[in-house]
């Protein structure tokens, strides 16, 4: 068994963060696996070096402990690239164009799992002008949904302990893939970097569930395996909302500061002690 637990520096982690670690962690330790840290540091514009430095503080004054030094996105931009170019080269990806209030100007834009889904303009552009177009303008890379989808056919996931779970990519639209600024999304590395790392199993919170829609149709059409997947309930906050970046009551860097035992906030989350007013909740 390897699972990961993957932290973008955006901002400080909380305890929501510390528990899904906590679990990732302690199911391979519990049969003698591997626990590797992946550093989601792709966003340039938001990713910060004191974030990460804190962050694996944060996860060592836990008690955790992993094997391979942390895996960083930002040293594997290459193998994103050429998984890239295999999707370009078979037509699954086309260039965008539009901009955020192109896509919100058009008035036919349903909402799918994670959001509007995209109407497709740049997808009918004639080919010229799209080359033509591509040299100057800025631009991001969609994928052909209902292509690629067509092309997977049906898809299933393993939900740890609860069976089989159908996949439904089509239902989020043409998702970017790729962006000047990041050359990779998540949904593209976080798959390719899951099979590189030979995660068995992808332990993650319940807000990701929507995008393992999109991650199996990813290993579909580059020929990754597909681990196991457990996505487990969030810890909210007192006023029953999910815990945010923002939430400085639940900073793990502050309460290090303070002088709280990491060790014991760990079993006590791993017990389901909770603070007080915080509850586990499936979205
Ligand atoms: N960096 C992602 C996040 O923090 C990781 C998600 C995942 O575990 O796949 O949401």
């Amino acid at each position: 068994m390897l699972t990961r637990f993957a932290p973008s520096p955006t901002g400080e982690l909380h305890l929501g963060h510390a528990y899904s670690a906590i679990i990732a962690h302690d199911a391979a330790r519990a049969v003698g696996g591997r626990f590797h840290i992946r550093i989601d540091d792709i966003d340039g514009s938001r990713s910060r070096e004191a974030y990460v430095t804190a962050a694996l503080a944060d996860l060592e004054w836990l008690g955790l402990d992993w094997d391979a030094p942390p895996l960083r996105q930002s040293d594997r931009l290459g193998d994103y690239a050429a998984a890239m170019d295999d999707l370009a080269r078979r037509g699954l990806v086309y260039p965008c164009f539009c901009t955020r209030a192109d896509i919100a100007a058009s008035l036919s834009a349903p909402h799918g799992p994670l959001g509007p889904v995209y109407p497709g303009t740049c997808r009918a552009l004639p080919p010229a002008l799209r080359d033509a177009r591509r040299a100057d303008d800025p631009h991001c890379w969609r994928i052909d949904m209902a292509r690629a989808a067509a092309l997977a056919g049906p898809l299933t996931w393993e939900e740890e302990g609860r069976g089989p779970r159908r996949a439904d990519p089509g239902a989020h639209g043409d998702v970017v893939l790729a962006r000047k600024d990041a050359p990779a999304s998540y949904h593209l590395a976080s798959t390719i970097d899951d099979a590189a790392l030979g995660v068995s199993h992808v332990i993650r919170g319940a807000d990701l569930i929507a995008s393992t829609d999109i991650h199996r149709l990813l290993q579909a059409l580059l020929g990754l395996p597909t681990p196991i997947y457990r996505h487990h309930p969030l810890l909210c906050g007192p006023q029953g909302k999910r815990l945010a970046k923002r939430d400085a009551a639940a900073s793990l860097a502050a309460m290090r500061a303070d002088g709280v035992d990491g060790r014991a906030l760990a079993d006590d989350l791993r017990a389901g002690r909770l603070p007080t007013g915080y509850s586990l909740q499936m979205p």
